[in-house]
Formats: structure tokens, sequence, C-alpha cells
């Protein structure tokens, strides 16, 4: 294989490009609409009254845009396993089937959820917690969806690798890659979104509070040593991390919901 050193700087030139114009225009979208636009009807949702200041805003996107070169590596490395023949990336959907393009964007979630929570439990570990970058993370208490990938770039790379590496393990096609990107986006921006818009019982709701929340997260920034989960909270239940308030806080939030 001839190695086009120039091919592969604009490829991930364009790979942070596209991460950095999807960051801030869907990002920005979710804070137009909600923060702006119906931020008066909306109040009665948000979980704490206050609103993040414009200097916290602007920091959350510093260190989420600053996040995006991993991009760049990651991008170079992924499109040269994928030359190479080691991601189970598939182009024919009768291959598998469409059953099975569909069925595996939640296992692909769950397996995304089990590799953060596991990286993200080691970050807290009193072992490593004063090495760990991590910290940057929890700069932000009263998050805003800015602060959705406000990490410091070396926890981004780890955080990052689950892709490649998720594609070297799992048969995917591109559909249902597109579906996995958006989906765990999406979630990643409500659980920073700094609103609960979930229903008032969510957490006694037998099977779907299983999965989180924003008040979840939100706990996870105010209380770190709590919910360390991404997408789901099975992990934190089986090893004793769920915040032993959850449930009060939540009620707490919807009391407000009604007062306002
Ligand atoms: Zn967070
Ligand atoms: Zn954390």
């Amino acid at each position: 294989m001839v190695v086009d050193p120039w091919f592969y700087i604009s490829l991930g030139l364009l790979a942070i490009l596209v991460a950095a114009i999807r960051y801030t225009v869907m990002v920005g979208a979710y804070h137009l609409v909600v923060y702006k636009i119906f931020k008066t009807r909306l109040k009665k949702f948000k979980i704490k009254e206050e609103f993040p200041t414009k200097k916290v805003v602007l920091e959350e996107a510093k260190w989420a845009l600053l996040n995006k070169v991993n991009f760049g590596f990651v991008g170079i490395g992924t499109y040269i396993l994928y030359k190479k023949g080691y991601l189970k990336v598939y182009h024919d959907l009768d291959e598998y089937g469409l059953l099975y393009a569909i069925l595996i964007v939640p296992v692909t979630l769950v397996l995304l959820d089990t590799y953060f929570f596991w990286i993200h439990y080691f970050m807290h570990h009193p072992r490593f917690a004063k090495k760990s970058n991590h910290r940057v993370h929890h700069l932000f208490k009263n998050v805003s969806p800015w602060s959705a990938f406000s990490v410091h770039p070396f926890e981004g790379l780890i955080e990052i690798l689950s892709r490649p590496l998720l594609l070297m393990f799992v048969p995917l096609h591109p559909y249902s890659i597109l579906a996995f990107l958006l989906i765990t986006f999406g979630l990643n921006v409500m659980g920073h979104s700094g609103y609960e818009f979930f229903p008032k019982n969510y957490p006694r709701i037998p099977l779907l509070n299983l999965g989180s929340c924003s008040t979840f997260h939100f706990l996870h920034h105010r209380d770190s040593c709590y919910n360390f989960s991404l997408f789901l909270n099975v992990w934190d239940r089986i090893m004793g991390t769920m915040h032993p308030d959850y449930e009060k806080f939540y009620d707490e939030v919807m009391a407000n919901r009604e007062k306002r």
C-alpha cells in the first residue's frame, strides 16, 4: 500500500472538522430551542433553577472542541484498519438481514455503556482519581448540553477508541453505525442538558428505570462517587454505586416542576 501523507493529513483534518461541526450545530440547535426560544415555557423542567454563566458555557465548549482533535487520529487509524480488512463493517444488508441491522443497535449501546462504566469507575477509583484527567469533566456542576463532550483530550481518546474497537468485533452495516452515532450523541447531550423531561415516576417504572436520565447524571456531577453509568444504570446497580438519594432527589426535581 502506497502511503500518501497528505491524504491521511486531509482525512484527519476532515474528521476533526466534521466532529466539530456536528457538535456545534447539534448542541447549538438544542441550546437555541431549550435555553433560548422556549426558555420561559420550559423552565419548570430545569433541574437546577439557575443557569450556568456564559463564561462556564464557553469553558465547556472549549474542552469539547479541544477534544475533537482525537477524531483526526482515530479517524485515520479506523480508515487504515478498514482498508486492511480488520473491521467487520459490511455493506450488503442481506448479509445479516434487516432485523440484525436493527437489533444490533441496542446491543452496541449496552457494549458502549459497559466500556464507559468501567473506565469511568476506575477514573474515580481512589487509587487513580488524583492522577486522572477526568477532573476536567467535573469542573462543571450545573451542566449544560455543551458539557456533553467536555473532557480532557486524553480521556476523550480513551473514550473514542471504543468506536474502532466495536467495529473490530461486531459486524455493523453503515446504517447501524449511523443510528449508533446519532443515538449515543443524543443521549449524551440529553444526559448533560440540565433539564429533566422524563415522567414523574420514572425511577420507579420497572425495566424503564434501568435507563439513565438527566437527573441521574446531574447527581454524578454533584456527588462524583456515584452514578458512573452512561445510558443505563445496570452496572451501578451491580457494583453498588447507585446514588442512595437518586429517587429522593428525582422527587424533589418533580416537586419543583409542579411548583414553577
Ligand atoms: Zn458528565
Ligand atoms: Zn465522572
